[in-house]
């Protein structure tokens, strides 16, 4: 079968990275310079080693583009706003230019690294650190809308419910409130107490000695007494 090639404006290889872009790199030099940083941030944050082969980054001009390049390959991709696929050779992003456009990426391409890091990453967990990174660097502490989201939630009695996101099997079962919730656990065990840290790196090391993993959930249990309302105090 033939599959058309998009037109690329630009290819640019940048650490593991091949970024191929319908548009000229500069008029997103700021996300260049981001990807460029994330590995180190993401392996900074989470005491992990990430082991790229090759990521591909496909950025299109348009929502059609987008949609008719991924639709060769990934059908049911299309439907999604970006994209991240493992493959056996690469692991290829796929996002189009819209106002969103460096958050997405930054997302996708926090998947993408942290598929060469662990073996295994279970969804909430994958979509809780990718919400946390889409934020550009420096911004992701303080500024993702996700916290003024979460305040408002606690305000109404909002709780956490790891073990309910770790339940979670399936992408399609990720409403947003479950990305939000996501996101705020990962919050708190990144600018929470040591021990929330220490529950990550001990579940991140059983996760790489093969065998099946206690979940997060108890990890942080068996470590942080009362863990629900310590986490709805770190982010109230
Ligand atoms: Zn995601």
């Amino acid at each position: 079968m033939l599959i058309s090639a998009a037109e690329w404006a630009e290819e640019r290889a940048l650490g593991p990275y091949l970024i191929r872009s319908e548009f000229a790199l500069r008029d997103v030099s700021e996300l260049v310079q981001h990807l460029g940083q994330l590995q180190d941030d993401l392996e900074l944050m989470l005491g992990l080693t990430c082991n790229p082969q090759e990521i591909q980054i496909h950025l299109f001009r348009t929502r059609s583009g987008y949609i008719d390049y991924v639709g060769r390959r990934i059908p049911e991709g299309t439907k999604r706003q970006a994209l991240f696929v493992q493959g056996t050779d690469a692991g290829r992003v796929y996002a189009y230019r819209h106002r969103g456009l460096e958050t997405d990426v930054r997302h996708e391409t926090t998947h993408a690294l942290l598929h060469t890091a662990l073996p295994y990453v279970p969804i909430w967990l994958d979509e809780g650190l990718a919400e946390y990174f889409e934020s550009p660097p420096g911004l992701r502490e303080k500024h993702s809308p996700h916290h003024a989201e979460l305040q408002r939630a606690i305000r109404q009695g909002w709780k956490p419910g790891i073990e309910q996101l770790e339940a979670k099997r399936e992408m399609l079962n990720m409403d947003a409130k479950d990305y939000r919730d996501a996101w705020g656990v990962i919050h708190f065990i990144l600018h929470g107490p040591s021990a929330a840290r220490e529950s990550l790196a001990a579940y991140f090391e059983e996760i790489h000695s093969g065998r099946a993993p206690t979940p997060l959930s108890q990890h942080l249990r068996q470590r942080i007494p009362n863990l629900n309302q310590k986490i709805i105090d770190h982010l109230k």
